[in-house]
């Protein structure tokens, strides 16, 4: 077993869990295979390693990071949390179920650090391609050093790819575009709400990123939200100066137009629609191609590739559950390495085992009450079939059902509900500052009992700024 090698591609959430699945089988004694991770930024975390930079990085490699400045969990934590890891032992003390990303991130990078698998990364190394050898069996790698400026390859028995699927944006063009008179940015580049204080914004697009950037940048101060839908509107209770609006049509000036005959004056236009799976460092037999849904195409089990089963996807799903979903994939793909977890040989076996999952998927409609079911069921018969601790899964899922409830009820208000641990038994304790008013989102600020004097001070400012502008 020593003499396998594999090739895990990313040390965001889904790479780190992979690492932490095969360190937890050596710590039991198990011998583990040579594993090497490739991660093109210069620290861990993937999404969660956040950057101010937009466009390229300081390499000129695409920036990976699609989040922003004032972003906090938009699921509770209860659903994500590790079984392996909880909260309560991160943080040494409970936190509240929302917690902003330099929360998640410092929670992620502790388990990991704990686990000590930070020397099996080697940063600043984008892979450039991979190639399978149909002679023996094995992938040849090739990676960019970017500090010494030397690509190189290396030979595998395996390659995980856990490279994130929300990187890569779906632009959308519209008539008058080249012609605004403001600023047009996709949701990708979007950092600091803090940039549309004042302004007239419009958003296209009706799913998490036209929900959660409109909600920060109302509450950073934004004069008016409009967001145009395609197919269905939000339909949340939204604040007085938050309105849905059909599709955009055209824009001209700063001039916006709508499928049903309205118009309104923007300063800026925000494109929340969507990301591309993008992999541009794999060859076409070896390139997943799906759609973003919770069976992706191709995968077995949702993770092996069903045209070469010695490559495996992470994450590739579309995300209701995330942290130990990403863990139940893990430690099954390191139990079909170690061949303790049989891939059927027949392809048609993996394949109808990928019908069956798009079959039940489709058979909910799209209903998000099935979608959660289905793949907190997915997350079971994962870690039925390894030593991942077992949790209460349908626990976790009521937690996604409260949630859901809760936004209907309050869409700027839910961030401040609390929801029980599937791990610990335990129910969060309420943030002590109500999410609009916390303005504040480090680390420390949210960690502290109660709220600082100088950032009360800025909320009454925003409030007053609010309530002047009647929202
Ligand atoms: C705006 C936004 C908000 C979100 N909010 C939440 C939330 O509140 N809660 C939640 O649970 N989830 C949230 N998510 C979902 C998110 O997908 C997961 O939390 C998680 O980050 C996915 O982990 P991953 O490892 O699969 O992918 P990523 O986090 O994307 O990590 C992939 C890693 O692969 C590396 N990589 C890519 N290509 C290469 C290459 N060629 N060579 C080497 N390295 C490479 C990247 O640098 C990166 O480090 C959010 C996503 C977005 C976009």
């Amino acid at each position: 077993m020593k003499s396998k090698r594999v090739a895990i591609i990313g040390a965001g959430p889904s790479g780190l869990a992979q690492m932490r699945a095969f360190q937890s089988a050596r710590e039991k004694g198990e011998e583990i295979p040579e594993i090497v991770c490739f991660e093109k930024q210069s620290n861990w975390g993937g999404l969660w390693n956040y950057t101010w930079r937009t466009g390229l990085d300081e390499r000129g490699e695409p920036v990976h990071s699609s989040m922003y400045r004032y972003l906090w969990s938009n699921g509770p934590k209860e659903g994500l949390e590790f079984a392996d890891y909880t909260f309560d032992e991160h943080f040494g003390q409970e936190i509240a179920s929302y917690p902003p990303r330099a929360v998640l991130f410092d929670y992620i990078e502790g388990r990991v650090l704990k686990a000590g698998i930070r020397d099996w990364i080697r940063f600043n190394t984008p892979v450039r391609f991979v190639r399978y050898n149909e002679s023996d069996g094995t992938f040849t790698v090739t990676a960019h050093d970017q500090i010494k400026d030397t690509t190189y390859e290396e030979t595998f028995d395996h390659v995980i790819c856990a490279s994130g699927h929300f990187s890569t944006p779906n632009v959308p063009y519209y008539e008058g575009f080249e012609g605004f008179n403001g600023r047009i940015l996709h949701a990708h580049d979007f950092r600091d709400a803090r940039e549309f204080r004042d302004k007239d914004l419009l958003i296209l697009g009706s799913s998490y990123s036209a929900e959660d950037i409109g909600s920060q940048c109302w509450k950073y101060g934004a004069k008016s939200i409009t967001v145009a839908y395609r197919n269905a509107p939000m339909g949340f209770a939204w604040p007085d100066n938050w309105e849905e609006v059909p599709a955009l049509v055209r824009v001209d000036g700063n001039t916006a137009y709508f499928k049903d005959g309205s118009s309104r004056q923007v300063d800026a236009i925000i494109l929340c629609t969507g990301y591309q799976h993008f992999f541009n460092f794999l060859p076409d037999d070896l390139r997943l191609k799906t759609a973003n849904r919770l069976a992706a195409a191709d995968l077995y089990k949702g993770v092996v590739f069903v045209k070469n089963t010695k490559m495996f996807y992470l994450g590739m799903q579309d995300q209701w559950f995330t942290f130990n979903m990403f863990d139940a994939q893990a430690w099954w793909v390191r139990d079909a390495i170690l061949g303790k977890i049989a891939i059927p040989e027949d392809r048609s076996v993996l394949e109808k085992d990928v019908e069956e999952r798009v079959a039940l998927e489709d058979a909910g409609g799209g209903d998000a009450s099935h979608a959660i079911k289905y793949q907190g069921d997915y997350i079971k018969e994962l870690i039925a079939e390894t030593d991942y601790p077992s949790f209460d899964v349908d626990g976790a899922c009521e937690a996604f059902y409260a949630w859901k409830k809760h936004k209907k009820e309050d869409i700027m208000g839910f961030r401040n509900k609390s929801y029980r641990s599937v791990m610990t038994g335990k129910v969060s304790p309420a943030h002590h500052t109500p999410w609009k008013d916390a303005l504040d989102d480090s680390l420390e600020a949210y960690l502290q009992r109660t709220p600082s004097e100088s950032r009360d001070a800025e909320v009454i400012s925003l409030h007053k700024q609010r309530a002047a502008a009647g929202a």
